[in-house]
């Protein structure tokens, strides 16, 4: 590792496909038809997921209609619900890589496939009250609306990405040499190693910006990637607190 005379503390860089130690510029940039192809591929596994999830929930219906222990329609409703999540995580991974030009349902399918995963269940699971004794039936309509309102949440994209952002993020990395860095928690991305809000940072992923968008690092760092030049200067004049909230061990 490179010595850096500003830093306070000794840092490490951490390549962020193996989470590797490594030394800084080692990276190497993924072009734009590898990037689509991997984006392809998530979206893959993603409706495959999907389609596990509505088997799950499809076997949970089937368990109330036949019911005899509690336990196989509690199953059934977990799997629908970690099915979902994980694939919405593909799914949101791949809208970073590969932004939907503008398209609300792209970016928010998740949200229409968490419905279609849970309404059915909780409308057979209301109807079929002579199936289910009452307690059983109390205990899976609780658990099924905390799986619908977790699978909600870490369904819904919050930060939708454009291709414009992404194009200018990709734009902005060449002309400051390619690279990337974020630390691990923070939503920025930095393109300055030893950018201010980098320094008190143990650990600093470096990779390609492509890379940091598909991990939801999609907020440009307001120091050294732009972020404060389309951000008010009110912001601005806050920034003392984003470079506390980037700060990271
Ligand atoms: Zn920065």
């Amino acid at each position: 590792m490179a010595e850096k005379k500003k830093s306070p503390k000794e840092r490490v860089f951490l390549d962020a496909k193996d989470g590797s130690q490594v030394d800084l510029y080692s990276g190497e940039q993924r072009t734009p038809s590898a990037r689509r192809s991997e984006a392809r591929t998530k979206r893959i596994m993603a409706v495959v997921l999907w389609i596990l999830a509505i088997a799950a929930e499809v076997v949970a219906i089937w368990t109330f209609n036949h019911y005899s222990v509690l336990w196989p329609s509690l199953a059934a409703i977990i799997a629908d619900a970690v099915l979902c999540i994980i694939a919405a995580q593909f799914w949101k991974q791949s809208n970073r890589l590969d932004p939907p030009k503008g398209k609300f349902i792209k970016n928010q399918f998740g949200v229409i496939m968490t419905l279609i995963a849970f309404l059915p269940l909780g409308y057979f699971l209301l109807r079929n009250s002579k199936e289910i004794p009452s307690g059983a039936k109390r205990i899976l309509a609780v658990v099924a609306a905390a799986a619908f309102v977790l699978t909600m949440g870490m369904s819904i994209e919050y930060d939708p990405v454009s291709q414009s952002d992404l194009d200018q993020a990709e734009q902005m990395a060449i002309e400051y040499g390619g690279e990337a860095y974020w630390g691990k928690y923070s939503k920025s991305y930095h393109f300055d190693p030893d950018c201010r809000t980098l320094l008190n940072s143990a650990q600093v992923y470096q990779g390609t910006i492509e890379e940091a968008f598909e991990l939801g690092k999609t907020d440009p760092c307001d120091f050294c990637a732009g972020g404060g030049e389309s951000k008010s200067i009110l912001e601005n004049v806050l920034g003392g607190d984003e470079s506390a909230k980037d700060a990271e061990e």
